[in-house]
Parts: C-alpha cells; sequence; structure tokens
C-alpha cells in the first residue's frame, strides 16, 4: 500500500553520472523520500550493489545482450522484480505507485520513459535534455494534458527556472542567459582543434559526467542542445536567449528583465544541487551538495562565446529557431557522432560538421508525429555512419 507522506521515485539511467548522484540526493533528504525503482543499461554489478542499498520494488536493465552475457535476470534478490527491456520503463512511469521520475538516461533512449512520466502527471525530474530537443512539443504539451510538472535538472536551466520566478509574466524578460564552462579545449588554439584526441576531450575542466556530455561540453553541442532545451522548456525564442562563457562554472545561468535587472543562481559547481531542488521543490531543504566556502576569494569572470570557435552554437541557434524534425536529426547524428570520434573514426572538428551535414539534407517538416521523430532518428543516426565512411 503506497504512503501518501512518501515520495516514491523511479530512477531512470540510475547507474550514471546524474543517477549515482541521485541516489546519494536521496539518502542524504532521508525520510520522506524513496527509490521505487532503478534502470540500467549495461552496468548489471553496480545496478545489483544499488538494489542491495536501496531495496526498490522494481530493477530494469534495458540492454537484453548486458543480461545474456551476465546472467542478471536469474539472480534472486526478494523483495525487487527484476526485468529486462526498455518497454519496462514506461510502465513504472505509469505505474500510480510512482510520483516522480528521475530522467537521467543519456540520448534520445529516454525520450519514452519521459513522455509516459509526463502523460501519467508525474513530477518529471529532467536530466536527460535530449529528450526535449528531439520532441519539445510534444513532451511539453504532454506534460500539461498530463497536469504534471517538468522540473530541470541540468544545473543552467535549474538557475533559469529559479531566476525566473523574481519576475511577474514573461512580457518582463529581455533574455535568458546560459552560461557554458567552455570545456576541456576551451583554451586551445582554434586550428590545433582538430587533432584533439577522446583523453584530451574528455577531461573536463570543472565537471565530473558521463562520456557523451563531457564531449560536448568540448565541442560546444551540449550548449547547443541547451539551447534547443530553453527554447521548449521555457516556451522562449530563440533569439530572446544568449550564451556566454564562464570559466568557473559557479554562476549556473542568467535571466535579464527588461529594466536591465539580471537574476542569477549561484553555487559550487555540483549536480547534487539541481538535483535536490527538483525533488524537494518547492521546498528548499538542507542537502549534501558543496556550499559556497565565503573565506576564500574568487574571481568570477565571463565572455562573448565566439560562434566561429563554436560552430556548434550556430546549429544550436538555427534549430531552436526553425523547430519541427531539426532536433531530432541533429541530436541523433551528434549521438553517432560522438561514439565514432570516441572510437577514433571521426575527428574532434568533424563531429560538428557532419551534424550540419545531415541537418542540411534532411527533409524538413514543422510538426511531426513521435512516430516520424523515431523515423528520422534512425534515418540521422545511418547517415552519420555513411558520412564517416565516405570521407575515409
Ligand atoms: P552517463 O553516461 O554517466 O549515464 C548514462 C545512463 O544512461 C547510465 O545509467 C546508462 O546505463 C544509461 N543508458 C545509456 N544508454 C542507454 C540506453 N540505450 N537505454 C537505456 N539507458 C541507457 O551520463 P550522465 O549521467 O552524465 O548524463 C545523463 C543525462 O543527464 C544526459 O542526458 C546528460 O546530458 C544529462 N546531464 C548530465 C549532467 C552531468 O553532470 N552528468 C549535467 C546535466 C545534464 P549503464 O551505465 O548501465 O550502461
Ligand atoms: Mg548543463
Amino acid at each position: 500500500m503506497k504512503d501518501r507522506s512518501t515520495q516514491n521515485i523511479a530512477v531512470f539511467g540510475s547507474t550514471g553520472s546524474i543517477g549515482k548522484s541521485t541516489l546519494e540526493v536521496i539518502q542524504g533528504l532521508g525520510g520522506g523520500y524513496r527509490v521505487h525503482s532503478l534502470a540500467a543499461h549495461s552496468s548489471t554489478s553496480l545496478l545489483d550493489e544499488q538494489i542491495e542499498a536501496y531495496r526498490p520494488d522494481i530493477a530494469v536493465v534495458t540492454s537484453a545482450e548486458a543480461v545474456r552475457e551476465t546472467g542478471w535476470d536469474r539472480v534472486e534478490s526478494l523483495p525487487t522484480r527484476r526485468l529486462v527491456g526498455i518497454e519496462h520503463l514506461e510502465a513504472i512511469a505509469k505505474n500510480p505507485e510512482v510520483d516522480t521520475v528521475v530522467a537521467a538516461i543519456v540520448g534520445s533512449a529516454g525520450l519514452m520513459g519521459c513522455l509516459a512520466a509526463a502523460e501519467s502527471g508525474k513530477r518529471l525530474a529532467l536530466a536527460n535534455k535530449e529528450a526535449l530537443v528531439v520532441a519539445g512539443p510534444l513532451l511539453t504539451e504532454a506534460v500539461r494534458r498530463g497536469k504534471g510538472t517538468l522540473l530541470p535538472i541540468d544545473s543552467e536551466h535549474s538557475a533559469i527556472f529559479q531566476a525566473l520566478q523574481a519576475g511577474k509574466d514573461r512580457q518582463e524578460v529581455r533574455r535568458l542567459i546560459l552560461t557554458a564552462s567552455g570545456g576541456s579545449l576551451r583554451d586551445w588554439p582554434k586550428d590545433k582543434l582538430s587533432s584533439a584526441t577522446a583523453t584530451d576531450a574528455l577531461a573536463h575542466p570543472t565537471w565530473q559526467m558521463g562520456r557523451k556530455i563531457t564531449v560536448d561540453s568540448a565541442t560546444m553541442m551540449n550548449k547547443a542542445l541547451e539551447i534547443i532545451e530553453a527554447r521548449w522548456l521555457f516556451d522562449m525564442d530563440a533569439d530572446k536567449i544568449h550564451v556566454v562563457i564562464h570559466p568557473q562554472s559557479v554562476i549556473h545561468s542568467m535571466v535579464e528583465y527588461v529594466d536591465g535587472s539580471i537574476v542569477a543562481q549561484l553555487s559550487p559547481p555540483d549536480m547534487r544541487l539541481p538535483i535536490q531542488y527538483a525533488l524537494t521543490y518547492p521546498m528548499r531543504v538542507t542537502g549534501a551538495a558543496t556550499k559556497m566556502d565565503w573565506s576564500e576569494s574568487v574571481d568570477l569572470s565571463w565572455k562573448p562565446a565566439d560562434l566561429d570557435r563554436y560552430p556548434a552554437l550556430q546549429l544550436g541557434f538555427e534549430v531552436a529557431k526553425r523547430g519541427g524534425t531539426c532536433g531530432v536529426v541533429v541530436n541523433a547524428a551528434n549521438e553517432i557522432a560522438v561514439q565514432l570520434f570516441l572510437d577514433g573514426k571521426l575527428t574532434f572538428t568533424e563531429i560538428v560538421t557532419a551534424c550540419r551535414d545531415v541537418l542540411h539534407h534532411h527533409h524538413y517538416s514543422s510538426n511531426p508525429s513521435i512516430a516520424e521523430l523515431m523515423q528520422l532518428d534512425a534515418w540521422a543516426r545511418n547517415e552519420v555512419h555513411s558520412w564517416a565512411q565516405i570521407k575515409c
């Protein structure tokens, strides 16, 4: 029987960087928050440790191959039910026992679980920015229809969500200012970027994150995805979204109002804070996230983002303006291009070039259905593979 005073949480992508931090946050919150379900893709041993520690009702491994290799589904772990396959995530998201879904899967694989949570009126704590990039209008409409709540975990969007509370209505907003660390290659000369290796790109100066988002930060595709994410999450035109480079990652983003006031959210770089806020909103409670050390001097700086150095940003603004099928295509192309770069089959600068080429020769449609989006997702993935073969 469900305890109404406890928030039951499903963590999709529990074995990743955001998933692990989410479990730490839930543990830190103590009573009132409970792990109902966990889902991993391939890290079955880590998932077993999490089952042992959190005793969820349900645990899912989405990769049948990983289960075949490890025999994970044959392990006895009462009272946790063990399920295999990504289709179970939709059922969990719709389960009346679940109050909150933390969407921490990387890539468009997380989309269907997000849509199911939104349609069934859940609190959707969204780290999986790709879901909004691929299907922004469909996902926000599902949240409206389901009467649920969409709360951003992405630190920039959590900051903007908080800073927007200072204004009365959207007409008062002049623009949203997304901050960007500049990623691991921010101090490299532009003409050396094509020689950057996976090791170079994976060495992020301020954040510890999964491999895909760390490469995205270096190309600035992460900021491009965040421009698109902000466009749908806050229903804001692309020309009201601005990006600045802020190397310290302390100002997480800002809202500039029409009178010139700028409201920002600041805190040390630690994802546990936006994760916790998405779980406890509208309350603020004491938590484990690193606090600012006011006994130390800190210099905060920012500078304009150079669109010539970061062609991904141009793509982000273009996709945010055009909408329709552009998001799914650029996202799928980027997912494959990053993987090919990590496998040594594309150079660093070819990631964005491949995305732009594929985006610019797809058949655009302004109001795609979910089936059309899925078709284009598969198409764009194939196109990047062909692109990589042809250029060799
Ligand atoms: P990780 O790579 O660390 O973790 C990804 C998670 O998704 C893992 O649990 C992984 O399972 C699972 N997963 C991978 N592929 C699939 C698939 N095909 N089907 C189902 N599950 C899958 O990524 P992060 O935690 O860094 O990022 C997660 C999301 O959060 C991304 O969308 C990212 O952009 C966003 N985000 C991350 C931030 C960060 O600080 N890390 C900050 C802001 C946003 P397994 O490991 O078991 O294979
Ligand atoms: Mg971010």
